[in-house]
């Protein structure tokens, strides 16, 4: 595995309490570029968990920009999300529904897509972005509480929102679920939630191969390091500090260098792709 060089500091330190908030980040993550949409998306409805910030606010963003309406759901961000909501309506003239929801809760899950359902009858695009992280030093350390919340919001959610969705998607619709580099090549102090971004992977390609006959797409987006509020928010600054140095590129990634892998999935450009993954990781090479 990969490590960091700690003497490579290109952030400054910034600890904060989960869930992040990306306006309190230094600096703020870029989520939008002055690249014209060329209505890839035209007035689709599409659903994006975690869309108020880091990679699902790109995500959204990038959506809207390609013509299509959004509904996010988030945890309970609500300046990031109004800031997102903002973009996408003034900038972007397209809807966006603001729906706050505890995904780890099957109810919540239900009650969040009848909310949205019942604004846009049907559904496109679901992307599922949310995601918790708990590092620990050691498997001795991980209480049971988070090891259940980690698997909850990363893993269960999906399988909660794919039920509640179903009904509303039509063929040609698309099903984007966010896994991790960590997936791939494991990751020494996030055993929980390396494992949870591998239940990602196999639900993907399993979920594919059962919605195919209903014309419905189930593809993936392995991102490495991104600078989002997840990592303030969870790791100890001296990660923060020399956050993705150690990629090929020696760099982290920006949400909107990930957010087009979403833009190709959800579009006509990936019709004959189904139950694979893009991998926006700054040239590791994972395979897979
Ligand atoms: P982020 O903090 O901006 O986004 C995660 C979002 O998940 C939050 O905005 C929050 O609203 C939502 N969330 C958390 N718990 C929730 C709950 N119980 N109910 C509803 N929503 C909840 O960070 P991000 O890095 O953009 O994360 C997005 C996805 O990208 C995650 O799945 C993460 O695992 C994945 N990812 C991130 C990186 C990275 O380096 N940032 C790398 C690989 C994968
Ligand atoms: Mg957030």
């Amino acid at each position: 595995m990969q490590k960091s060089n700690p003497k490579k500091k290109i952030f400054p330190a910034q600890p904060q309490n989960r869930p992040g908030l990306e306006f309190k980040m230094k600096p703020e993550p870029v989520y939008d570029d002055l690249s014209p949409g060329a209505n890839k998306l035209a007035n689709k409805k599409c659903v994006i968990t975690g869309g108020d910030s880091g990679i699902g606010r790109a995500v959204a963003i990038a959506y809207a920009k390609e013509g299509a309406d959004v509904a996010i759901i988030y945890l309970s961000e609500d300046k990031d999300a109004e800031e997102t909501a903002e973009v996408i309506r003034e900038k972007y003239k397209r809807e966006c529904l603001l729906i706050p929801a505890d995904i780890s809760k099957e109810a919540a899950c239900k009650t969040a897509v009848s909310k949205i359902t019942r604004k846009f009858k049907h559904i496109d695009v679901l992307v599922n972005n949310a995601g918790v992280h708990y590092p620990e030093e050691s498997i001795t350390e991980i209480t049971t509480a988070n090891l259940q919340k980690t698997f909850a919001v990363n893993v269960y959610s999906i399988f909660w929102l794919v039920k509640a969705c179903l009904p509303y998607f039509k063929k040609g619709g698309c099903i984007i679920n966010t896994s991790s580099v960590t997936a791939y090549r494991g990751s020494a102090n996030l055993l929980d939630y390396s494992a949870t971004k591998g239940a990602i992977v196999s639900l993907t390609r399993s979920l594919s191969a059962n919605l195919i006959s209903k014309g419905i797409r189930v593809n993936g987006v392995a991102p490495g390091p991104i600078w989002t509020p997840l990592i303030p928010s969870s790791f100890e600054s001296k990660k923060v500090t020399s956050f993705g140095t150690e990629t090929p590129m020696k760099r982290p990634g920006q949400p909107v260098e990930v957010a087009p892998s979403y833009v190709f999935l959800a579009s006509d450009d990936s019709k004959y792709i189904t139950g694979q993954f893009i991998h926006p990781n700054g040239g590791e090479i994972v395979n897979g």
